[in-house]
C-alpha cells in the first residue's frame, strides 16, 4: 500500500473553478465529507448506476449533515445512470477475447458457452448490422459485426482484451431505439425530484427532447433542479446547440463520449461543448480521469495536472473527481491537488483582468440581464471594486455572471436556499447564506459586516451590488455601488 503524503497547507482561500466530489465508500463517512468540504468540495454526485435507493437517501441526508455542520451551501448532483447497456452473465468470467476469434450476441440471458454473450438491451441483436462496432469493457475490448441472423449477430475480435459479466457495451455511431430512460431513472428522478436533489443529470443524452421530458417529469414533482445533460454519444454532437439550450447545464463525461467517439477527437470536442456553454451562458462540468491515477497513487501526473488547468483556461465552471473520491485510496489529497491547481489556473486569469464572452455572443438568456451583469463587471472593474454582490431569486442572474469571469471575488445571495444550493456550481460565485436579500440597507450592513469580519473589505471599499429580476419589487434588474462605511 503507498503511503499518504503529507498533508500541504491549507489553501487560504476557494478557487473560483468549482469542484464535483463523487460520493462512494472512500469518502461517504460524515467526517470525510466534511473534510472534503474543508478541502475545496462545491458538489456531491450521487451516482445511481450503483447501490440501493436507501444509500442514496442515506448518502445524500449525509451529504446535507456535513453542509450544515460545515455552515456552507453544498450542492447535491443525482446522475441518472440512463441507458447504459451491460453484458450479461458471462461462461467464463473474465472472458479473454484475442485478437480475430469469434463471439456471437444471442437473444435471452443464458449463454450456454464461452464465446456467447447476452446484455441488458433485448434489441441488441435486432439493431446491429453487419459492419457495426462494438466496443467492450470501457473500450478496451473491440469487436466487428460479421454477420447477423434471426438469433444472433456474430462479431469478430479487433481490439483484444480481457471482458467481464456486467461490463459495459458502447455502440459508437449505431442509433439505437433505447428510451432515454430506464424504468430505474424514472424511479430515481422521481426520488430525486422529492428530496430536492440540486441537480440531475442524466447519462447518454441524444437529442434536447429527451432533456425537457426529465425536465418536465422533476417539475411535475414539485422541483427545480437543474437538469445537466450529459454528452458522451455522436448523437448528442449534432444537436449540441440545442441540448445545451434545453439544459439547465452541462456534463462533458469523457468516460464514454472517449469509447462512443475516437478517443483522439475528445480534447477537440471538450473545447467545442465548453465554447457551445460559454455562449448559451450554462454551466459546464469536464468530467472523468482528471485526477485518474491518483486512485492509487498520492501524487499525480503532470498531464492530468495540466488536464485540470486546460479544463479552466478552456472556461470550465467545475471539474468532476469519480473514482478519485469514490472508491480511490486518497480521497482528501485529489481534492486538494484539484483545488491547488485551480487556484494556481486561477491567478493567470486575473493576470489578464477579464476574461469575457462578448455580450454579442451570449444567447437564450434575458438581453436586460445579460446587459446588466456586463455592465455590472465594467463598472466594478473601473471602480476597483473589492466584491461583487449578486441578490437573485433563482440564480439566473448567477448564472451569467459566472460567464463574464473578473479577477474581483463575487458572492451570491438569496432568500431561497435551494438556489445558494444551485449556485454551487457557478464559476466564481461563493453562496453566501443568511442575507436580507429583499433590503437595500439591511444587505449592505450584512455585507459590510461580513466582509469586515472575513477580511474582505475594509472601510471604503467599493462593492457593486447587482439584483436580479423582482428581487426589488417591479425592478428586472438593478445596479448599485456602495462604499464601505
Ligand atoms: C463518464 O462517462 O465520463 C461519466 C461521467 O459517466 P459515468 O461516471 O456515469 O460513467
Amino acid at each position: 500500500m503507498a503511503k499518504a503524503p503529507i498533508p500541504e497547507a491549507r489553501p487560504s482561500r476557494k478557487s473560483r473553478t468549482k469542484i464535483l466530489a463523487t460520493v462512494g465508500p472512500a469518502c461517504q463517512s460524515p467526517a470525510m465529507l466534511r473534510e472534503l468540504i474543508h478541502t475545496g468540495v462545491d458538489v456531491f454526485r450521487i451516482n445511481t448506476a450503483h447501490g440501493t435507493r436507501e444509500e442514496h437517501q442515506a448518502t445524500l441526508d449525509a451529504v446535507r449533515a456535513a453542509s450544515f455542520d460545515c455552515d456552507r451551501p453544498v450542492g447535491a448532483l443525482v446522475d441518472l445512470a440512463g441507458p447504459k447497456i451491460r453484458l450479461g452473465q458471462l461462461v467464463d468470467d473474465p472472458t479473454e477475447c484475442p485478437l480475430g476469434a469469434e463471439f456471437r450476441f444471442i437473444r435471452g440471458n443464458t449463454p450456454s458457452k464461452p464465446n456467447e454473450f447476452t446484455c441488458t438491451y433485448e434489441s441488441l441483436v435486432t439493431e446491429l448490422t453487419v459492419g457495426d462496432r462494438v466496443m467492450l469493457a470501457d473500450g478496451t475490448v473491440s469487436l466487428q459485426v460479421v454477420e447477423k441472423d434471426e438469433s444472433s449477430a456474430s462479431c469478430i475480435v479487433t481490439g483484444a482484451g480481457f471482458v467481464r459479466s456486467r461490463q459495459g457495451v458502447n455502440l459508437p455511431g449505431v442509433a439505437l431505439t433505447v428510451p432515454a430512460m430506464t424504468e430505474a431513472d424514472i424511479s430515481n428522478a422521481i426520488w430525486a425530484a422529492q428530496v430536492g436533489a440540486d441537480f440531475i443529470s442524466l447519462s447518454f443524452v441524444r437529442s434536447p427532447v429527451e432533456v425537457r421530458q426529465l425536465k418536465e417529469l422533476v417539475q411535475s414533482h414539485g422541483s427545480r433542479a437543474l437538469i445537466i445533460a450529459k454528452i458522451e454519444k455522436g448523437e448528442a454532437l449534432e444537436h449540441l446547440d440545442e441540448i445545451v439550450l434545453a439544459a439547465g447545464g452541462i456534463m462533458v463525461a469523457r468516460g464514454d463520449l472517449g469509447v462512443e467517439i475516437d478517443l483522439a477527437e475528445t480534447p477537440v470536442v471538450q473545447k467545442r461543448i465548453i465554447e457551445v456553454c460559454q455562449h448559451l451562458a450554462k454551466p459546464v462540468i469536464v468530467a472523468t480521469q482528471m485526477l485518474d491515477s491518483m486512485q492509487d497513487s498520492p501524487r499525480p501526473t503532470r498531464a492530468e495536472v495540466s488536464d485540470i488547468a486546460n479544463a479552466i483556461l478552456d472556461g470550465a465552471d467545475a471539474c468532476m473527481l469519480s473514482g478519485e473520491t469514490a472508491i480511490g485510496m486518497f480521497p482528501r489529497e485529489s481534492v486538494d491537488v484539484m483545488h491547488r491547481v485551480m487556484l494556481s489556473t486561477e491567478r493567470t486569469l486575473e493576470r489578464t483582468e477579464s476574461e469575457q464572452v462578448p455580450i454579442a455572443a451570449l444567447s437564450g438568456v434575458h438581453p436586460i440581464t445579460a446587459a446588466t451583469v456586463y455592465g455590472a463587471n465594467e463598472i466594478a472593474n473601473r471602480v476597483n471594486a473589492k466584491l461583487i454582490v449578486i441578490a437573485t431569486k433563482g440564480g439566473g442572474t448567477a448564472r451569467i455572471k459566472a460567464k463574464f469571469r473578473s479577477a474581483i471575488p463575487v458572492v451570491g445571495v438569496s432568500d431561497n436556499a435551494a438556489t445558494l444550493q444551485r449556485m454551487t456550481l457557478f464559476w466564481g460565485i461563493v453562496p453566501l447564506p443568511g442575507a436580507p436579500v429583499g433590503d437595500g440597507p439591511k444587505l449592505r450592513e450584512f455585507i459590510d459586516n461580513w466582509g469586515r469580519t472575513t477580511g474582505v473589505l475594509a472601510k471604503g471599499d467599493r462593492v457593486v451590488y447587482v439584483t436580479g429580476s423582482e428581487v426589488i419589487a417591479h425592478a428586472h434588474n438593478v445596479v448599485v455601488v456602495q462604499e464601505v462605511e
